[in-house]
C-alpha cells in the first residue's frame, strides 16, 4: 500500500510513500516505549534544552517547511512560514515553563508529608489533520514530550512529507531516537495502534466522525482521549459594533488558512440594524483577498487541500442556495487546474440549510440576520459545535458579559477573531470535543496526577 502526496494547486503527484507495515508499527510503538523509559528519568532542564533546540530547527527551516506545506496542502507560503515560527514559539514556551507547570504541589492534610506529582504516561498516539500540518503536531508534542512521554504520530494521509518532517525536526534537535515516531498509516490501522498495550492515551484533532471512532475504541480499551474536533464559530455583530472594523476582522477570520481552520469565523450573526452596512463592507473585504498560487508571497487564499474537499464545500453552497440563501459573492468553481474555491458570502442563511447547521471548511461565510441580542445568542448556541466565537461591540462590558455568561464555546474573543496562544488553554465543548491543549492545562492532560502521602 502507498500513501500519495498530491499538489492541490496543480493536481500533480508529488511522491508516493510506502505505508508502514503492521509489524513495523508494533516495533515503532515498542521502541518509543523503550525510549520513554529512559526519557522520563532525564531532568527537565535536559528536556528543555532539547525542546529549545527543536525551536531553533523550526525557525531555521521555516521557509522550507512553509514551502512543503504549500506544495502538499496548498497553504499560502507566508502563512506556512508563520506556522513554523509559531511552532518554534510553542516549543520555547514549554521548554521555559514545563518545570513550573510540573512542579510537585504540596497539599497539607495534617500528615508528615503530602503532595501531588505529575508523571509521564508513556507512549501517546497522536492522530492529526492536514490543515495546520505542523502546528497541530507541535502543539501536542511540545508539552507531551516535556512531560516525559513519547509519541507516535498518525498524520493525515495527504501530508506524509509534513509528517516525516516533524519527526526529523526532533532528530535534528538531538532528541533520543524513537522518542517521536511518524507512522505512515491509513485511518483503518488506527484501532490496532490504540489496542497496543504500550499505547497509553490518544489525542485526535480532526472531524467528528474520526473523533467518535477513536474515542469509541479508546473507551473500549480504557485509554484516555483528548479530542479537538470541528467548529462552526459564531461571530455576533451587535447594533453598536464598529462595522467596518467588524467586516475587516471577520474577513480575516473567515479566510485564515483559505478558510480551512477549526476556529475560523464561520457564521456571522448580524443584527438587522447593521446588516446592510456590514454585508456591504464584508463583501468588499472578502473580494479584496487575493486567491492564487500558494507559493506566491502575496497570496491570501490558496487552493483547498484536496479536490474532494472543494467539491463537498461547493455542494454545501449549492444546497444552501437551492434552499433560499442568497450569494453576495463567489460560489462558483473557477476554471483551470487546482482545488481552488473563491471567497464566498451567503446571506439570508436559515435553519434547514447546510450553511446554517454544518461546518463549512473553506472560504465560505454564512450571514444570519437576527432581530436582537437575545436571538443572536440563541442562534449562536443553536449549533452542535462549541469551539470558539466572537462578539463585535463598542460596549466592552456588554461584550465581556455575553462572552463569559452566554456563549457556549471553549474560547470567546471580543472585537477580535479567535486565535490559539501557547499561554491560553485551547479546546471545545459539545461536539467540538473535550480536553484542553496548550498552557498548564494542556501539559497536564497526558500525565499521571499522582498523590503521595507520607504518614
Ligand atoms: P479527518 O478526516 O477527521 O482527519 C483527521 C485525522 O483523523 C486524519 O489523520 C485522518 O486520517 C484520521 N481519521 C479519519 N477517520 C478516522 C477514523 N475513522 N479512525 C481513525 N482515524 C481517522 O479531518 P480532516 O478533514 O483532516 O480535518 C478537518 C477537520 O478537523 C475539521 O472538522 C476541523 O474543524 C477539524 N479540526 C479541529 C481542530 C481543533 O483543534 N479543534 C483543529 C484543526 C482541525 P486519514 O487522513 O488517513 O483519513
Amino acid at each position: 500500500m502507498t500513501i500519495t502526496s498530491i499538489n492541490p494547486a496543480t493536481g500533480e503527484n508529488i511522491a508516493d510513500y510506502e505505508e508502514t507495515s503492521s509489524a513495523d508499527v508494533r516495533e515503532a510503538v515498542e521502541q518509543a516505549h523503550e525510549a520513554s523509559q529512559r526519557w522520563r528519568g532525564r531532568d527537565l532542564a535536559e528536556r528543555a534544552a532539547l525542546m529549545g533546540a527543536a525551536a531553533r530547527v523550526l525557525r531555521d527551516g521555516a521557509r522550507d517547511y512553509g514551502r512543503l506545506m504549500a506544495e502538499e496542502m496548498g497553504k499560502p507560503i507566508s502563512q506556512g512560514i508563520a506556522e513554523a515560527e509559531k511552532c518554534a514559539s510553542g516549543c520555547d514556551y514549554f521548554a521555559e515553563n514545563a518545570a513550573n507547570f510540573l512542579a510537585p504541589e504540596v497539599v497539607d492534610i495534617g500528615r508528615r508529608k503530602s503532595f501531588v506529582t505529575f508523571q509521564p504516561l508513556g507512549v501517546i498516539l497522536a492522530v492529526m489533520p492536514w490543515n495546520f500540518p505542523f502546528w497541530q503536531v507541535f502543539r501536542f508534542a511540545a508539552p507531551a514530550l516535556m512531560a516525559g512521554n513519547a509519541a507516535v504520530l498518525k498524520h493525515s494521509s495527504n501530508v506524509p512529507a509534513c509528517a516525516l518532517a516533524a519527526e526529523e525536526v526532533f532528530l535534528k534537535a538531538g532528541f533520543p531516537e524513537n522518542l517521536f515516531r511518524t507512522l505512515l498509516i491509513g485511518s483503518g490501522t488506527v484501532e490496532s495502534v490504540i489496542e497496543h498495550p504500550l499505547v497509553r492515551a490518544v489525542t485526535l484533532t480532526g472531524s467528528g466522525p474520526a473523533g467518535r471512532a477513536v474515542a469509541r475504541k479508546a473507551g473500549e480499551m480504557l485509554k484516555k482521549t483528548v479530542l479537538e474536533l470541528g467548529g462552526s464559530d459564531a461571530y455576533l455583530v451587535l447594533d453598536d459594533a464598529d462595522v467596518s472594523f467588524a467586516a475587516k476582522t471577520s474577513a480575516q477570520g473567515r479566510l485564515i488558512n483559505s478558510g480551512q481552520s477549526c476556529i475560523a469565523a464561520k457564521r456571522f450573526i448580524v443584527l438587522e440594524s447593521v446588516r446592510s452596512s456590514f454585508e456591504e463592507a464584508f463583501v468588499e473585504e472578502m473580494r479584496a483577498a487575493k486567491m492564487g498560487d500558494p507559493l506566491s508571497e502575496d497570496t491570501a487564499v490558496g487552493p483547498l487541500a484536496r479536490h474532494d474537499l472543494r467539491d463537498a464545500l461547493h455542494r454545501q453552497v449549492e444546497t444552501s442556495i437551492a434552499k433560499g440563501a442568497r450569494s453576495l459573492l463567489g460560489g462558483k468553481i473557477p476554471d483551470g487546474p487546482g482545488a481552488y474555491y473563491p471567497p464566498t458570502v451567503l446571506t439570508d442563511v436559515k435553519p434547514g440549510m447546510p450553511a446554517y447547521h454544518e461546518e463549512m471548511f473553506g472560504p465560505v461565510a454564512a450571514v444570519i440576520p437576527v432581530a436582537d441580542e437575545a436571538e443572536a445568542v440563541e442562534v449562536a448556541n443553536g449549533s452542535p459545535f462549541g469551539l470558539g466565537g466572537g462578539i463585535f461591540t463598542r460596549d466592552l462590558d456588554r461584550g465581556e458579559r455575553l462572552a463569559s455568561a452566554d456563549i457556549e464555546a471553549g474560547s470567546v474573543f471580543v472585537n477580535a477573531t479567535v486565535q490559539s496562544h501557547p499561554k491560553l488553554p485551547f479546546g471545545g465543548v459539545k461536539e467540538s470535543g473535550y480536553g484542553r491543549e496548550l498552557s498548564h492545562y494542556g501539559i497536564r492532560e497526558f500525565v499521571n496526577i499522582k498523590t503521595i502521602v507520607v504518614a
